[in-house]
């Protein structure tokens, strides 16, 4: 049978917003980041990072870096016994300067090209599925393929918040990720 997933954003949710981390010095792990993966881990999710990255298409952020950001994370929560199951980004922008990167594409949340491709490779049921972050983007991304949503207040999701794009509400607003691990792990059950 398929897989549920929960779908993380990674700057402002799964770590602290850094404008465009382009340095691992500027990557920094929220208290309790490990734990909330590590829960996922524990009551049977796919933890899959979803994540844009448009200083790459910028000029801002080179792609190499993406992945040893991404190497970073995977060993920092291998040493407290946690996993990302699958790593996802978008490195396009249509107004970027690197012209490979430069286009519109369906990767790029809201697109859900990320969550449709990691459905694919994880064998995932989208539809028992959660999406976390702290852009609307991110829970529109999640809407679209009928995830269910939770805005965390960390990052821009104050700012979010007080700018409510309208409907659908997302399916929880808390304060962090691990209230987002919280809510799921209830809602679930
Ligand atoms: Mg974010
Ligand atoms: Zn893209």
């Amino acid at each position: 049978m398929s897989r549920s997933a929960v779908f993380l954003d990674r700057d402002g949710t799964l770590i602290e917003e850094a404008g465009y981390l382009d340095r691992l010095e500027r990557l920094v792990f929220y208290p309790y980041t490990v734990d909330a993966v590590r829960a996922l881990n524990a009551a049977g999710f796919a933890v899959v990072l979803v994540t844009n990255q448009a200083g790459v298409a910028r000029g801002i952020v080179r792609e190499a870096f993406v992945a040893e950001a991404h190497d970073h994370i995977a060993r920092r929560l291998a040493a407290g016994g946690a996993r990302v199951d699958g790593f996802y980004y978008c490195p396009h922008h249509p107004d970027g300067s690197v012209e490979a990167f430069t286009k519109r594409c369906d990767c790029r949340k809201p697109g859900s090209g990320m969550f449709v491709r990691a459905a694919q490779d994880l064998d995932l049921d989208l539809s028992r599925s959660f999406a976390v972050g702290d852009r609307w983007h991110d829970l529109e991304a999640g809407r679209s393929v009928g995830a269910r949503t939770i805005l965390v207040r960390t990052g821009y999701g104050r700012t979010e918040e007080a700018a409510p794009r309208g409907r659908p509400a997302p399916d929880a607003i808390v304060d962090n990720a691990i209230e987002a691990v919280t809510w799921i792990l209830r809602v679930a059950a």
